[in-house]
């Protein structure tokens, strides 16, 4: 039986970047090998965590298109039996950006259920400008924003305070920017967080989009028991390498894992007890089992996150 007190339990919903694993259109070579069945690659739904400090109730960080598939296969988070005629455990939602893959899933936690969803006031913003939300009913699903720097409780017994991340603005917005696009400014539109129970005893940070790790980051992760990071792209230059797009990880608002500037060289001093990749793009090689990107991941101390990966703390 899992802990019902005393420990923070989390459940990656979903480990992938926007797009899963395999992506609904794309061929390449960590694509192709999810497609199949018995390949070397893992399936995996978009971008999200489930976190408890009670074991019954729970607070979703981004709430990603495939919500409906991460509640489906999380038993912790289907109507509790004996719950009345509508029930769900999710009673919050946290969101670190506005981008699709983070908040599209809302659109999904419509039918009249209460919860609250907190973001940034710039984040909410984004929300608030883009009428399809409005299908969240406000009288049950209260928005209520956060300020970088000032804990907050999503539900009993849960901290989170969150802090500025290089990154950018979703990118549906900087569509709409023709002017120069800054990618990795530290704005309300990118946070990290920190997430812990409320007596202080656990504590981890979730991490699932940042452009470049600063001092200031290095030194707040510095000694952390458990870091979610980033884990996008493995090369910066990957996406064009192999023909799925003009991007690069940096204009995406992503760091890469190797190389001297890239994520698995920038933690290498920093102490932490446990690293996991999240947010990882199809595109990645590091998702192939056995492949030497992975191999070269864990020789550093890095896991890959998978869907339904738990972790208690
Ligand atoms: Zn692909």
């Amino acid at each position: 039986m899992p802990p019902a007190t005393g420990h923070l339990r989390i459940i990656v919903l979903g480990s992938a970047a926007g797009g899963g694993v395999p992506q609904w259109n794309c061929n390449c070579d960590v694509c192709r090998q999810a497609w199949q069945a018995a390949g070397a690659v893992k399936t995996r739904t978009q971008s999200s965590i489930a976190v408890s400090a009670n074991g019954h109730d729970w607070c979703v960080v981004n709430c990603s298109p495939d919500i409906r598939t991460q509640i489906l296969a999380n038993p912790p988070l289907h109507p509790a039996a004996g719950g009345g005629p509508r029930h769900s455990p999710i009673k919050a939602v946290v969101l670190t950006n506005a981008d699709v893959d983070h908040v599209a899933g809302l659109l999904t936690l419509r039918e009249k259920q209460p919860f609250v969803v907190h973001g940034t006031k710039a984040v909410l913003g984004v929300i608030e400008r883009n009428p399809i939300f409005e299908v969240l009913d406000e009288q049950l699903v209260a928005r209520r924003p956060f300020c970088v720097g000032e804990p907050f409780a999503p539900l009993a017994g849960l901290t989170i305070e969150a802090y500025r991340v290089p990154g950018k603005v979703a990118l549906y917005l900087a569509m709409a920017d023709s002017g120069q696009l800054e990618t990795a400014a530290e704005t309300d539109h990118t946070v990290g967080l920190r997430v812990s129970r409320a007596d202080g005893s656990a504590s981890f940070h979730y991490i699932p989009g940042c452009a470049a790790i600063t001092p200031e980051l290095a030194g707040r992760l510095c000694g952390s028991d458990l870091v979610f990071f980033d884990g996008t792209v493995w090369r910066d230059d990957e996406m064009s390498a192999h023909g799925l797009g003009a991007k690069s990880g940096q204009r995406m608002g992503h760091m890469h894992m190797a190389g001297g500037t890239g994520t698995i060289a920038a933690f290498a001093g920093l102490d932490v007890r446990r690293k996991v990749f999240v947010h990882v793009n199809n595109s990645n090689p590091a998702l192939i089992e056995g492949s030497r990107e992975r191999a070269a991941a864990e020789a550093a101390g890095w896991e890959i996150a998978y869907d339904g990966m738990e972790v208690v703390l």
